[in-house]
């Protein structure tokens, strides 16, 4: 079975409609996301529109903070520091990645921890590790919210994760340890990758390298989720070898519409959690 993620991500933010209406019923404004875009990225500016089109469609305000890529480190930061002090603001959302002369991590570090909608902030990771509630990064959550959907167990299951970023594979691997799966995580230094993804009930693949993972490498009934963006002769395709593996796995997601569409979604999630959470 495909996994259909924009059909999910539309019932999602569908849903997300009463609740930012009740919010606005409760405080007269609606929550509401900044979005701090630095530079003229061509890539991020497109990320972009596309949050503030979801965010408008859900009934979220978004606030477009514009610098210029040759803006300073403190200018930022002062930017950043101004975000988190306004009442009016639930989210803050810094768009990776940064100009190379801007230190990510001192930038970051100003998003206060209750406004972090990405989930990258060391609090909501180490709540995260924890096994305690959080901010948590968008992709991640969006592919647990597809294993939902399609009521894919994981308790007991056998969890493989290819990529270990501390914005995808770290995270996802820790969110289905706390589902009770037995999470292996492997990386480009693993030995064996074709090995250890045999033994997979689900498998992850977030790595950014086309076709890594091929039919042989998949166990025959397994879930197989594929995060990996990559364009191949300019066409869109994931990390998975979708062709040949749809015919071993019991679910696949497709790239473009699968695990893409969720991380819109979820970030509309954590931006209306943010905002309930401030408010109570
Ligand atoms: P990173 O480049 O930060 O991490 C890639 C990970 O894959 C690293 O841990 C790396 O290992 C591992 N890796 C690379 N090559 C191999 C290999 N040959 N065998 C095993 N492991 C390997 O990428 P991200 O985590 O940020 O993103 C991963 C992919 O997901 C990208 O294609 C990105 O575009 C996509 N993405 C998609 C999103 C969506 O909404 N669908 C959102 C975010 C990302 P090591 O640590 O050893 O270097």
């Amino acid at each position: 079975m495909i996994i259909d993620g924009r059909a999910v991500a539309a019932r999602i933010r569908a849903e997300l409609l009463s609740r930012t209406a009740r919010f606005f019923e409760n405080t007269g404004r609606y929550p509401t996301l900044a979005v701090v875009l630095i530079g003229d990225d061509p890539a991020s500016g497109i990320y972009v529109r596309n949050k503030f089109k979801a965010c408008a469609e859900a009934g979220i305000t978004c606030k477009d903070v514009r610098l210029p890529a040759s803006v300073s480190e403190e200018e930022t930061e002062n930017t950043v520091r101004g975000l988190a002090k306004d009442e009016e603001v639930d989210g803050i959302l810094v768009q990776l990645p940064l100009p190379a002369h801007l230190n990510q991590e001192r930038i970051l570090a100003e998003v206060p921890t209750e406004k972090d909608v990405d989930g990258f902030s060391a609090q909501n990771i180490g709540a995260l590790a924890l096994g305690k509630q959080g901010q948590v990064a968008c992709t991640p959550l969006g592919v647990m919210e597809l294993l939902k959907a399609y009521h894919i167990e994981t308790r007991g299951k056998r969890a493989v994760v290819v990529g270990r970023s501390n914005i995808v594979g770290k995270p996802m691997a820790l969110l289905l340890l706390n589902a009770d799966a037995t999470v292996t995580v492997c990386h480009s230094r693993t030995q064996n990758l074709k090995e250890e993804c045999l033994k997979a009930d689900i498998l992850v693949a977030a790595t950014g390298r086309a076709n890594l993972i091929t039919a042989d490498m998949v166990k025959e009934g397994a879930t197989v989720i594929d995060v990996g963006i990559n364009r191949v002769d300019g066409k869109l395709c994931g990390d998975v070898d979708f062709e040949n593996v749809q015919k071993k796995a019991a679910y696949i997601t497709p790239v473009p519409g699968g695990v893409g569409p969720m991380t819109v979604a979820m970030l509309l999630v954590n931006v209306c959690n943010a905002a309930e959470m401030r408010h109570k």
